[in-house]
């Protein structure tokens, strides 16, 4: 009845919401969400800041801003970059989005035509797959180890594909599989950029929710050719409700990425600009930082308690040191959901690893979230889902 546009997803490839909804069942012990811990959110923090920004300039809150964002925004996140990611930037280089999911969607606007080559990790992050695959993207998955992307099989890739448009990365307790990219790494990233003159969008939600190791610098601080696109957000540092992240990227890329942003939302949400600005002005992130990653590490290590208790021996498994997410391969497993299924009938839910993969999906793969899952029920639920990996590698 209606003819969609070629960008618009056919019925049916909704996988995850399809999980999702699955695992929604109250009785089911779902460890498939992405959610951060809400107990955490600064509710009462937020509602003073955003008293304080009414009373003192509701009227320009309250009026359309600029579509780079509010400029006192812009320099508290150009601190905190230098601070935390040795990026040295300018007020040109940086732009507010609404969410950094926006980030990713005006980089592949700006970047991908349909048929272009997009380089992404194997597995990687599934919204930004729907994002560049929505501008025709055609990807090549560049594998991984432990230690992330491989650089090797990233220059045979870029030598392989000379026209590639993008590369796409997450480097820090990667979503899905927790993993993270040492700094040696970083800087032959940094390198293969300016060799290969090939733009790359390093996603970084999850770095500062570490809670064991050291901070690796960012991809961006190794970047002297002003390829690498640097993008954050505060959804996992304070919320992710209101919707505010961040790039920070050649002038040249942002002017262009501001453009198209006009055209989609024309600004980010100026309140929550000003509120967040004020937020940060009375009240110490870091610790509040330091709070939420304490907790996922105590959840985290209830995880990987529950897995060697429960978990068929030969199960592979990664051990974050931050973020929301770790990843589990079963071996002799050919059908992930189908093993989906058996789960479910066990109360326990993940997500399968196939929607991460942007080619043919390794099989036995799923992600686990801890972020948001009580401390008891973390035990209940491995202990639930051990035993029907016990059962679907017995049949
Ligand atoms: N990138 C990655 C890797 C993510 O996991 C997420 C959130 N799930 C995002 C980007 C988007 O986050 P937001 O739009 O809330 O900033």
């Amino acid at each position: 009845m209606f003819k969609f546009s070629k960008r618009v997803p056919a019925d049916g490839t909704d996988a995850v919401g399809a999980i999702l909804k699955a695992a929604a069942d109250p009785k089911i012990i779902s460890f498939a969400g992405g959610l951060p811990a809400p107990e955490l959110f600064p509710v009462e923090g937020m509602k003073k800041a955003t008293d304080k920004v009414y009373a003192e300039h509701g009227q320009q809150a309250l009026q359309y801003g600029a579509a780079k964002g509010v400029t006192e925004l812009r320099e508290l996140i150009l601190k905190r970059v230098k601070e935390k990611e040795n990026v040295d930037a300018k007020l040109e280089n940086v732009m507010v989005t609404t969410g950094s999911e926006q980030a990713i969607d005006l980089v592949g606007k700006a970047f991908v035509n349909p048929g272009d080559t997009v380089l992404v990790e194997e597995p990687t992050y599934l919204c930004a797959l729907d994002v560049f695959r929505s501008y025709g993207a055609n990807f090549v998955s560049v594998p991984m180890d432990e230690d992330g992307m491989k650089m090797d099989a990233l220059e045979e890739a870029l030598k392989a594909h000379p026209e590639t448009a993008l590369v796409y990365t997450v480097p820090n307790f990667q979503n899905p599989t927790g993993r993270t990219m040492p700094a040696e790494r970083r800087k032959k990233f940094a390198e293969l950029a300016a060799k290969y003159d090939v733009p790359v969008l390093e996603d970084n939600p999850y770095g500062d929710i570490r809670f064991a190791g050291e901070h690796v610098p960012s991809v961006k601080s190794f970047d002297h050719a002003g390829k690498v696109f640097y993008m954050s957000t505060f959804s996992k540092i304070l919320a992710p409700g209101f919707r505010l992240g961040w790039l920070v990227a050649d002038p040249k890329v942002i002017e262009k990425l501001t453009v198209l942003k006009q055209s989609a939302d024309l600004h980010t949400d100026n309140l929550v600009q000003y509120v967040v600005t004020e937020f940060f002005k009375e009240n110490d992130v870091d610790a509040h930082v330091k709070e939420i990653s304490d907790l996922y590490g105590k959840r985290k290590q209830l995880m990987i308690d529950g897995i060697k208790k429960y978990f068929p021996k030969d199960v592979k498994y990664t051990d974050p040191e931050g973020g929301m997410f770790l990843w589990v391969e079963v071996p002799g497993v050919t059908d992930t959901v189908e093993l989906f299924k058996q789960c479910l009938e066990h109360n326990v839910a993940f997500v399968p690893g196939d929607p991460f993969f942007a080619g043919k999906p390794q099989p036995g793969t799923f992600r686990l979230n801890y972020s948001n899952m009580q401390e008891d029920q973390i035990e209940v639920g491995l202990k639930r889902l051990g035993e029907a990996l016990s059962q679907a590698l017995e049949a």
